[in-house]
C-alpha cells in the first residue's frame, strides 16, 4: 500500500530581528535560517519516517530545487512534483527576541497544480491506497473526487481552516482530521457535529489533552491521552500526528494503535525546535519512554 499526498512545499525563511518592523520601517535582520516546511511536506516526511511509501503530488518553482532534493533525500517519492514558473511557496517569518513573530505567506507554486498532473499521479495508485490533502494547494476537491472514484481511502486535514474548502471535499472523505478550534469552526459553518458529517472516521486533535476519534457510523468515541512532555515548540505537531496515523492505517495497524503511535511521535515532536527536518523516526518513537 502507499500514501499519495497532494500537498504544499514551502521554504520557511526565519529572520531573527531586533524587534518586529513597524509600518514603513527598514530593519536589518541579525540572522536567517531556511527550513523545509509546508503542511504537505511535513506530512510526507512524517509518513515516510513512520514507515510508509509516500508519493508527494505538488509543485515547486525554479528556486525550490533544494526543497524537492531534500524531500527525495528523506525518502519521499518526488516523481509527481512538477517544476513550474511560479516561485516556490514560502513563509517569511520575522521573530523578535521574546519569540513574538510576524508571518507573510506566499502560496506560489502550491496553487499551480494541474489536473493532468494529478490524474497522471493517481493513475498509478491502487485501490485501498490512502490519498491525503490539506488546505494549502489548489485541486483539492478534484483530487478528493478522483480518489474516491479510484477506490482510494480519502483523507483531509482541514488546515489552514476554510469552511468552503472543507465542505467541497466532505462528500468524498473517508477520514477527516482537524484540531479543536477547526472542529468548532466547522460546526459553526455546517451546523453539524462530527458524527453528523457523513465521514466514517473523524479525528479531533486536542493539543496537550490528546486526540479523540469519532466513528461517523456508530458515534462511538475513542479518546487517546497525550503524553506528558515539556513542550518547547509545538509547530508541526499536528502534521506529525497526521502522518503517523495515516502511516499506521496504511501499514494495517488497528486505529487505536495508529493513534497511540501518532500521539507518541507528536509528543516527541513538541520537545524539538523545527519542522520537517526534526520529525522523529519510527524506531525513536517506539523506543521513547514517557
Ligand atoms: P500544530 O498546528 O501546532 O501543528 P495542531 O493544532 O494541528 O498542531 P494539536 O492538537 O495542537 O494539533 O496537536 C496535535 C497532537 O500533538 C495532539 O493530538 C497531541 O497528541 C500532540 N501534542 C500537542 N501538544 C502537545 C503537548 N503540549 N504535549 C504532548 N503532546 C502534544
Amino acid at each position: 500500500m502507499a500514501i499519495w499526498n497532494l500537498g504544499s512545499i514551502n521554504a520557511d525563511m526565519v529572520y531573527t530581528m531586533p524587534h518586529l518592523p513597524a509600518a514603513g520601517e527598514t530593519l536589518a535582520a541579525r540572522h536567517l535560517d531556511r527550513f523545509l516546511g509546508g503542511k504537505g511536506a511535513n506530512m510526507s516526511v512524517a509518513a515516510v519516517r513512520a514507515g510508509s511509501q509516500v508519493h508527494h503530488i505538488g509543485a515547486a518553482g525554479p528556486d525550490g530545487a533544494w526543497a524537492v532534493e531534500r524531500l527525495k533525500r528523506y525518502g519521499v517519492g518526488i516523481r509527481d512534483i512538477n517544476e513550474v514558473d511560479t516561485p516556490t511557496g514560502h513563509a517569511i517569518i520575522a521573530v523578535e527576541p521574546k519569540g513574538e513573530n510576524q508571518i507573510i505567506l506566499f502560496p506560489g507554486a502550491n496553487r499551480a497544480l494541474t489536473w493532468d498532473q494529478l490524474d497522471q499521479a493517481l493513475s498509478r495508485a491502487s485501490a485501498g491506497d490512502i490519498l491525503v490533502m490539506q488546505n494549502e494547494t489548489n485541486m483539492q476537491a478534484e483530487a478528493a473526487c478522483a480518489g474516491r472514484d479510484r477506490g482510494l481511502r480519502v483523507c483531509y486535514a482541514a488546515a489552514p481552516f476554510n469552511a468552503d474548502a472543507v465542505q467541497a471535499v466532505l462528500p468524498f472523505l473517508d477520514f477527516l482530521i482537524l484540531n479543536e478550534v477547526e472542529a468548532g469552526q466547522l460546526k459553526e459553518a455546517s451546523g453539524k457535529s462530527p458524527d453528523e458529517l457523513g465521514v466514517k472516521d473523524v479525528i479531533i486533535t486536542l493539543g496537550a489533552k490528546g486526540a479523540r476519534h469519532i466513528n461517523g457510523e456508530t458515534g462511538v468515541i475513542l479518546d487517546v491521552s497525550a503524553l506528558p512532555v515539556t513542550p518547547v515548540d509545538t509547530t508541526g505537531a499536528g502534521d506529525t500526528f497526521t502522518g503517523y496515523v495515516l502511516s499506521g492505517l496504511d501499514r494495517g495497524l488497528p486505529l487505536a494503535e495508529a493513534m497511540s503511535l501518532a500521539t507518541k511521535a507528536a509528543a516527541l515532536m513538541v520537545t524539538r525546535h523545527g519542522t520537517a527536518d526534526v520529525i522523529p523516526e519510527l524506531k525513536e518513537v517506539q523506543a521513547a519512554c514517557f
